[in-house]
């Protein structure tokens, strides 16, 4: 079996993440449901990604795999693979849970429905409050930010952060808060590469993860109406083949050479191995100035139907408002698992 090794970054509280971990979120399909079905198939990429060597795994309530999660990394330290301290764990509280008093609520469950006694990592995965009928509850962020201090100190999790702050809330948040965000989780990505934010959160100590680490830069995920690089894009296949790795390795090297961390998801066994398989060669400064060429702003993720709710935190577009998919915010939707 090949195997990875996956060096660490540093946390301002001095714990050690892995420089890419493993991303858990199956995505809705068309109709906005949950792909329930794919579950399966994650507990097998995940364990594998265990046995081969990845110790990072990234998850949220939303995503409805919390128990599966807990049971592969029970059945791995059972197996003797890893013990609990040689893994990093992290996983988010939703939208609906923004009351202080919520967001305590939220990290037991989450510990209940996954098994474990303490996360590694706790995020507010967006800087909006939504209740689960849909109305905007306006809650300030600073004030669930409460909530997350109040769980670190409880020693319920060994590190806070957030997903999803643009620039102006992280500042605000910083000039309001005794615990400076150990993670802010955006997006980044060839297309989006978001300087001045990851400038900012370099520079104040914030580690950033980039989620969607490839964009629309996979097969799965082409889309010729926009202008985002795609998988055959000429230059990048040139560059792979200079390096002898693949385009998704050299957009996760170049992301790790910018100091990043990611967590790319993958459901595959070969590509789980591939995309950790980045650690062992270094893309030249003539190449990463032609990466940079690709910043185009451009949004993979661009949740429209939140655009009008207080505290959105990315630019709003000139689109029909769709409702929100309704995944996103009942859990018992007839189309999860058994998750509260
Ligand atoms: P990714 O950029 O990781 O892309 C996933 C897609 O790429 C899948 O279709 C996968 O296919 C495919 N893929 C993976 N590796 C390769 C490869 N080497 N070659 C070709 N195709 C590949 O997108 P995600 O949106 O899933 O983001 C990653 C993770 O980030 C999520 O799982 C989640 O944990 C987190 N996230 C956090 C968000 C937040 O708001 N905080 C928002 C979105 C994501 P296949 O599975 O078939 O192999």
């Amino acid at each position: 079996m090949s195997k990875v090794t996956i060096p660490k970054f540093q946390l301002n509280n001095g714990l050690e993440i892995p420089a890419l971990g493993y991303g858990t979120w199956l995505g809705l399909n068309e109709k906005g449901e949950f792909i329930v079905e794919d579950a399966p198939k994650l507990v097998d990429a995940l364990s594998h990604a265990i046995d081969v060597g990845y110790r990072h795994i990234d998850t949220a309530h939303l995503y409805r795999v919390e128990p599966e999660v807990g049971n592969i990394v029970k059945q791995k330290i059972q197996e003797g693979v890893v013990k609990r301290e040689d893994l990093f764990i992290t996983t988010k509280v939703w939208n609906s849970d923004h009351r202080p008093e919520d967001v305590e609520k939220s990290v037991k469950a989450s510990l209940k429905r996954m098994g474990l006694d303490y996360l590694d990592l706790v995020l507010m995965h967006w800087p909006i409050s939504v209740s689960v009928e849909g109305v905007d509850e306006k809650i300030d962020y600073v004030d669930t930010w409460r909530g997350f201090e109040s769980v670190l100190k409880q020693g319920l999790v060994k590190a806070i952060g957030v997903s999803n702050f643009n620039l102006e809330q992280l500042t605000r948040l910083l000039a309001n808060s005794q615990v400076v965000p150990a993670v802010n989780q955006v997006e980044i990505n060839l297309n989006l590469g978001q300087n001045q934010l990851v400038e900012y959160c370099q520079k104040n100590k914030i580690l950033v993860v980039a989620y969607t680490p490839f964009g629309r830069m996979v097969p799965s995920r082409l889309d010729t109406t926009c202008p985002a690089v795609r998988h055959d894009d000429p230059t990048m296949l040139n560059m792979a083949k200079k390096y002898g790795k693949t385009v998704q390795q050299v957009a996760l090297r170049y992301l790790y050479q910018r100091g990043i961390c990611s967590i790319p998801k993958t459901l595959t066994k070969t590509r789980v191995v591939e995309n950790a398989s980045i650690f062992d060669f270094e893309i030249d400064a003539a190449d990463v100035a032609t990466l940079q060429k690709f910043d185009n702003n451009y949004r993979t993720v661009r949740p429209v139907f939140w655009q009008n709710f207080t505290n959105y935190p990315f630019d709003k577009v000139d689109v029909d408002v769709t409702e929100i998919p309704i995944s996103l915010r009942k859990w018992k939707n007839g189309a999860n698992l058994d998750i509260d």
